[in-house]
């Protein structure tokens, strides 16, 4: 029997608890090795300690340098900051990783399958942006300066490489705009393909401006394999990738460091449906799937990927998929399929 590894598991609010019970419950009868390190965050948190990110959270994640986060409330217009973007930064999370997937049979696109790797900690996230007056309009001009360091275009593309080798996949595309943002964008295509050089061989390479890749996407998805790219594009294209499976709901996440990994579905705490037992808790299990090929366990993830697929094959869907299931279901019946 292997050890256990411990990770910290952080329910957090609205859907969060319900979906995170699910997935537990789940993943315990796969066998998962992990440990829970149960902490809260968010309005949960402000609830309990009046801190929306305890120390005890974050002393819990340092110790662990592994997180599984359910969704978190941000209140819209002041209020605490994202606490998000708080944890990548605290934790230097600098590789957003979005697979998609075909799941449902049947829909408008087959066989997709593409897995994005997004910067995380630079770009025009990271800008600084300020108004300058014109005449008598003190906000006469906007100006944003974002940044990008060679080092981590290296280490987000040099990822995207390894992660294409590890997973047996066979092409990456590097997507900028550096016919425009010639810097900012320019970095990262030269040394993208200074790292592409290193795996040539193992991995094939080719670039594509974003405007054209995203037309491309929609048009033709097939011919993506990995792509990878700067944070603002990034977060645009990864939405635009779930679309074409399906939607919010079936999207995992992963933020990824050197020191510590946390995993989160992409959508929110969906408060218009939280504690009524309809939210679909598949985008936080398939985040768990990266989980476990993270600490090595792909045998896991397939065999929970692959319960996925016998269950949504069988026709079970929930509410967001245009079904009845409830979660109660969904879990009921994924358990039948592991
Ligand atoms: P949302 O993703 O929570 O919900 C959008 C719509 O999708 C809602 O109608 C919701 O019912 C539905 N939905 C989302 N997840 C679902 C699921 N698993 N099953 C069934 N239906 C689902 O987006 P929102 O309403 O814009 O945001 C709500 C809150 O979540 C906000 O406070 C926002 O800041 C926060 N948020 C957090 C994260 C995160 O923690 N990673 C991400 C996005 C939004």
């Amino acid at each position: 029997m292997p050890d256990k590894i411990p990770a910290t598991l952080i329910p957090g609010d609205g859907i969060g608890p319900e979906i995170v019970e699910s997935v537990v419950e789940i993943l315990d009868s796969l066998g998962a090795p992990f440990e829970w390190d149960r902490q809260l965050a968010g309005l949960a948190a402000v609830g309990d300690s009046g801190d929306p990110l305890p120390l005890a959270t974050l002393d819990s994640i340092r110790r662990t340098g592994l997180a599984l986060k359910g969704p978190l409330t941000t209140p819209v217009g002041g209020g605490f900051k994202s606490i998000n973007v708080t944890l990548r930064k605290e934790f230097e999370l600098y590789a957003n990783l979005r697979p998609a997937r075909t799941l449902i049979p049947g829909g408008r696109f087959e066989a997709i399958d593409i897995v994005l790797v997004r910067e995380n900690l630079e770009g025009f996230y990271a800008a600084m942006e300020h108004y300058m007056p014109l005449g008598h309009d003190p906000r006469a001009i906007a100006m944003s300066t974002g940044f990008n360091t060679r080092t981590e275009c290296r280490r987000i593309v040099e990822y995207a490489f390894d992660y294409a080798v590890k997973n047996g996949r066979k092409k990456v595309t590097i997507v900028h705009k550096a016919n425009i943002l010639k810097a900012l964008t320019g970095l990262f295509l030269e040394e993208g393909r200074k790292v592409a050089k290193e795996y040539e061989g193992r991995v094939e390479m080719n670039d594509r401006i974003v405007d054209a890749c995203a037309m491309q996407l929609v048009l033709d998805p097939w011919q993506y394999d990995v792509i990878v790219t700067t944070n603002l594009f990034g977060d645009i294209l990864s939405d635009l990738i779930a679309g074409l499976v399906g939607g919010l709901g079936m999207a995992p996440g992963a933020n990824i460091g050197t020191d510590a990994a946390i995993f989160e579905a992409v959508h929110g705490s969906a408060p218009d449906i939280a504690g009524k037992g309809v939210a679909n808790p598949l985008a936080m299990l398939l985040s768990t799937g990266l989980m476990l090929q993270h600490v090595g366990r792909a045998d896991l993830a397939d065999r929970l990927t692959a319960g996925i697929d016998r269950m949504l094959a069988a026709g079970l869907r929930t509410r967001d998929l245009g079904g009845t299931a409830g979660t109660r279901d969904l879990t009921d019946a994924l358990l039948q399929q592991l």
